[in-house]
């Protein structure tokens, strides 16, 4: 679950780091009320959830109502990247001497936490060279002791006057990371102001969504702006479903053959639409559920069903294939890959309700090329 700037500050501020005053407004005339009350000058920020909102326009420094006016106008309902601003966050505009760049994520491969710290922020932290950027590895038994935060600190090579401040908020970030469940944690830039004072400009936070059910305060956060909308319906419907760009929508059973199904679209050249695991039981019900949500894809021009049977039988999800087919009225046609458990059956159920938009391949790898060559490539 990624947070918008806003929240991200929230959480950040929980844990002590130092963040603008601000407000959020959704009209022009909220943000002129919002930046009356804060006094000026102001940042007026887009909020999307896409890093560049700077270059793209979508932040401004405003010195009077009449700036707020212009600036929160010409904002709201700009399209950045493909994201829509319907809101704003107006903040007490920061002086600048330096912008650094802070984050904590996982290093899944070597099973440690990953801190990075660049003494070079406020561009995407891609363009920064490797040697500029100071990694941390932290074990999360031990946890990130004062001492090799200095070090880490010390590595990155930020001036002296920014130490004691930079330390301080590494500290409070790693346990906003940790305490706080987040996959990652970022600000980009962490400021050096002129008086000294080492700052928070932007927050990136995305939090483990497998961790919910013990913060209750990020019920807050559940914007109805903030999800995909397919992810949001998937959700109602209890599936394990991720959005994508392509156009080949994808229904598999178990997360191993879901992602093995979104690799071999990629591979045979096509674009998957989305990762979508029905699980096992994979009953009319959820077949239902898992067409509906799919179909509502603009994007989608063909649907890969890949199944293989275990626990799941062949013919149940046969079953549930044309009792589907029946409730939902599908835009695209199914390449069916069934195989396993009851395989015979389950084709023999196929073939006794043939349809036009029903696509039987009984091998994985055939059964993707059909399906991207019906969706045209990518
Ligand atoms: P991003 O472009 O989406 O990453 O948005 P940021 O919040 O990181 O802002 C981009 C840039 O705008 C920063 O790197 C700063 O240079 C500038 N900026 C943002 N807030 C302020 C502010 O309060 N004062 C000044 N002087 N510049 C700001
Ligand atoms: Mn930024």
């Amino acid at each position: 679950m990624d947070l918008f700037e806003y929240q991200g500050k929230q959480y950040f501020a929980r844990y002590g780091i130092p963040v603008s005053p601000g407000d959020v407004a959704d009209t022009v005339d909220d943000a002129v009320a919002v930046a009356d009350r804060i006094g000026y000058p102001v940042v007026v920020k887009a909020q999307v959830q896409i890093g560049g909102r700077g270059k793209a326009g979508g932040i401004k420094l405003a010195n009077n109502t009449d700036e707020v006016r212009e600036h929160a106008g010409n904002i709201l309902g700009m399209d950045i990247k493909g994201h829509v601003v319907h809101r704003l966050w107006i903040e007490l505009a920061s002086d600048i001497k330096e912008e650094y760049y802070a984050s904590f994520t996982l290093d899944r491969s070597k099973k440690l936490h990953l801190g990075m710290l660049s003494a070079e922020g406020g561009v995407e932290i891609e363009s920064v060279p490797d040697d500029k950027i100071a990694q941390i590895r932290v074990d999360p038994t031990i946890g990130l002791t004062e001492e090799a935060t200095r070090e880490w600190v010390a590595a990155a090579n930020l001036p002296a006057e920014a130490v004691e401040g930079t330390v301080d908020i590494l500290q409070k970030l790693y346990t906003a990371y940790v305490e706080g469940d987040a996959s990652l944690v970022e600000i980009n830039p962490l400021i050096l102001r002129p008086d000294g004072s080492v700052h928070a400009l932007d927050a990136k936070v995305s939090l483990d969504a497998a961790a919910a059910f013990r913060h209750e305060e990020w019920n807050e956060f559940v914007g109805l702006e903030s999800r995909d909308e397919r992810e949001r319906e998937a959700e109602e419907k209890g599936l394990q479903y991720v959005g994508l760009d392509g156009s080949v929508g994808i229904i598999a059973n178990g997360a191993g053959l879901a992602m093995s199904t979104v690799d071999i679209v990629n591979q045979v050249g096509g674009a998957p639409a989305n990762f979508l695991d029905i699980g096992g039981g994979a009953n009319a019900d959820r077949m239902v559920d898992a067409l509906t949500v799919i179909n509502n894809d603009p994007n989608v021009k063909v649907i890969f069903i890949n199944i293989f049977g275990g626990i799941t039988r062949c013919d149940d999800v046969a079953n549930g294939i044309v009792q589907a087919m029946q409730r939902v009225d599908l835009k695209a046609p199914l390449v069916v890959r069934l195989d396993g458990t009851n395989a015979t059956e389950g084709h023999a159920i196929l073939d006794a309700n043939k349809s036009d938009k029903l696509i039987k391949q009984p091998d994985m790898l055939n059964a993707a090329k059909e399906a991207v060559s019906i969706a045209g490539g990518n």
